[in-house]
């Protein structure tokens, strides 16, 4: 086992430490990634077993549902906003953290693009990367 992944938000509230290598590293376009991120896309690992993550502080949460028409909660710092987590009611064991959480960001190593439909042309993203107009199938 590598090092743990560990991270939190803008305050140091919220801590979290994952003793387990992500299953998917994603840029997501969506529009609800845009409006929660302020910016064009959100950038995030997901993580396989919520056996390996501990969290430390209280989050936030707050329901939403996505354009897939599945409920996500997310996870926030309600002292300095920072968004955290996200957790997904059809998929329980699923563990996923914002990439610029991380206390050491550049071990984020995106593997595709999701809902590249919603992009702009002002959001360059790695032309290498697969781009999925929304989840890539599944199975893939
Ligand atoms: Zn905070
Ligand atoms: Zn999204």
């Amino acid at each position: 086992m590598s090092k743990p992944y560990t991270g939190g938000c803008a305050c140091g509230a919220i801590r979290y430490e994952i003793s387990a290598e992500p299953v998917f590293e994603n840029h997501c376009q969506c529009r609800d990634c845009q409006r929660k991120s302020g910016t064009a896309h959100g950038s995030y690992l997901t993580f396989p077993s919520r056996d390996a993550v501990t969290v430390t502080g209280q989050a936030k949460h707050w329901d939403m549902v996505g354009d897939s028409g599945n409920v996500k909660t997310r996870g926030f710092c309600p002292t300095c906003g920072s968004p955290v987590y996200l957790t997904f009611a059809a998929m329980p064991e699923l563990f996923t953290v914002h990439a610029a959480s991380l206390d050491d960001p550049s071990l984020f190593k995106p593997q595709v693009v999701t809902y590249a439909v919603r992009g702009y042309a002002w959001d360059h993203l790695d032309p290498a990367l697969p781009k999925f107009d929304k989840m890539p199938p599944k199975g893939s």
